[in-house]
């Protein structure tokens, strides 16, 4: 019998694990860490055994194929025995595409892949399709397949780290939103193996797929004279409509497709050039899976976003909280800040990546008011942003950095959460960064 190991028992590799339990494996579930009660119970519930706390070189080193979740690196010293010893390293989304028909719309990008999947999902939903949501957001795909769900759709929201380690998968719609620098500590900090991860999405595509890509990034415009792609390029722009599959002209939105849209810029519902080009992407998706008129014009109009992602938290004293916790890298931060219309005191700091700040530098000289660091350690926000000579604060809570905003701000000024860093060093993640954020200004 075929032994299939599964390194990492959250929610990909728990899925991942009762999915091959059911298909009649041999499974092993190992994680170096606690595992959590919710999915040990699950892992019972499909009799599956696993271990905790350690790797037990004898019990993993006869698999016959390993499926290692995505928050494992490759640098891993177990996954580098493995692959040493020539076993066959898969991503749980590889392992579950194997036993499902559906369609797959699948979302990768450096930054605002969330925003979109969640999009598309709320309008394949709103137009009454089968569609189940999975990856990097939601549920493991596999435990959903485990679960016998038979959606005709999934909306998969694709890390570069699920991509990683993917194959044969084939999307049927693959969205590439854009490449700029994120997780370069696990890729050798070389730029290109990232890109590399990211182009991945189009492996595999037919000539009847549809590849949608922001045809302004510049990366994406180089990595794609490298590869004969066969499926329909979508390309989207905001600069010109001249060749592109959807675009912005004189305030309007247009997607020229076989099923041609247009709506009024000011009735799209999502603010910022970013969640323009989310829009772009999602609108072609949608057009050519045969979304009618109506219902794509009344989702575009009524989607209210994501939370953490731009959300407008408060007004208190004439003054307006934003909460951009999920900006954990530079870019998604630059375009927090282009949006900004008011006079901005931006909170930024965590757990740094390899940032290289300079890329925001002339929007912090332009719309920032004053600086709030927020990190167990800010030297190298001092060593960078100090020298503009704007009102910097220096905490390591988040009461006192919300404290330190109020001083600063004056009546019509915007505090800004969009800190370019990982929250790991003061906060359990991103979520926990964002609410507490949101607490301490309605407390304060
Ligand atoms: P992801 O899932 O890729 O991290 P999110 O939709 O969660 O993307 O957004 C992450 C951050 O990036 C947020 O701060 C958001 O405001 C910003 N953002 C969203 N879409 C884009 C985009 N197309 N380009 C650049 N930044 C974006």
């Amino acid at each position: 019998m075929k032994r299939i190991i599964v390194l990492g028992a959250a929610e990909s590799g728990v899925g991942a694990a009762a999915l091959a339990k059911i298909k009649g494996f041999d499974v092993f579930v190992s994680d170096m860490g606690k595992i959590k009660d919710n999915y040990k119970e699950i892992l019972d519930q499909y009799g599956v055994e696993w271990e905790e706390g350690k790797h037990t070189e004898a019990l993993l080193m006869n698999a016959d194929e390993v499926v290692k979740s995505p928050g494992i690196p490759e640098e891993a010293p177990m996954v580098q025995k493995l692959k040493q010893a020539g076993i066959p390293i898969i991503s749980e989304i590889e392992f579950a595409g194997r036993y499902t028909q559906a369609k797959m719309v699948c979302i990768t990008g450096s930054n605002g892949k969330t925003t979109t999947t969640s999009l598309i999902y709320h309008i394949f939903r709103s137009a009454g399709y089968n569609v189940g949501l999975a990856g990097n957001i939601g549920r493991s795909l596999a435990l959903q397949i485990a679960e016998g769900k038979t959606f005709d759709w999934y909306v998969i929201e694709l890390s570069s780290f699920q991509l990683d380690n993917m194959y044969e998968f084939r999307a049927n719609i693959a969205i590439l939103l854009n490449i700029t620098p994120d997780h370069l500590d696990r890729y050798g900090n070389c730029m290109q193996n990232y890109t590399d991860a990211k182009m991945r999405i189009l492996q595999n595509q037919q000539e009847n797929d549809a590849f949608i890509y922001w045809a302004d990034d510049p990366i994406i415009r180089t990595e794609l004279e490298k590869y004969d792609v066969k499926a329909r390029l979508c390309p989207f722009s905001i600069l010109t409509g001249e060749g592109m599959t959807g675009y912005v002209q004189e305030g309007e939105y247009v997607i020229d497709t076989t099923l041609p849209f247009r709506a009024k810029q000011e009735a799209l519902s999502l603010r910022g050039k970013h969640n323009l080009y989310n829009m772009l992407a999602a609108g072609i998706a949608a057009r050519l899976s045969g979304i009618d008129d109506t219902t794509l014009r009344t989702c575009l109009g009524n989607f209210k976003g994501v939370e953490h992602r731009l959300e407008k938290v408060a007004e208190k004293d004439g003054i307006l909280y934003i909460n951009d916790s999920k900006a954990t890298n530079v870019d998604a931060c630059w375009y927090a800040l282009d949006s900004m219309t008011t006079p901005t005191i931006l909170i930024i700091g965590g757990k740094d990546k390899g940032n290289d700040y300079s890329a925001i530098e002339e929007l912090v000289k332009e719309k920032c008011a004053g600086l709030v660091y927020l990190g167990a350690d800010n030297t190298k926000l001092h060593d960078f942003f100090d020298r503009l000579g704007l009102p910097v604060a220096d905490t390591h809570s988040m009461k006192d950095c919300v404290e330190a905003c109020r001083q600063m701000a004056r009546p019509g000024y915007t505090v800004l959460l969009s800190p370019c860093c990982a929250s790991f060093d003061l906060f359990k993640n991103m979520e926990d960064r964002g609410e507490q954020f949101c607490e301490c200004v309605m407390n304060s």
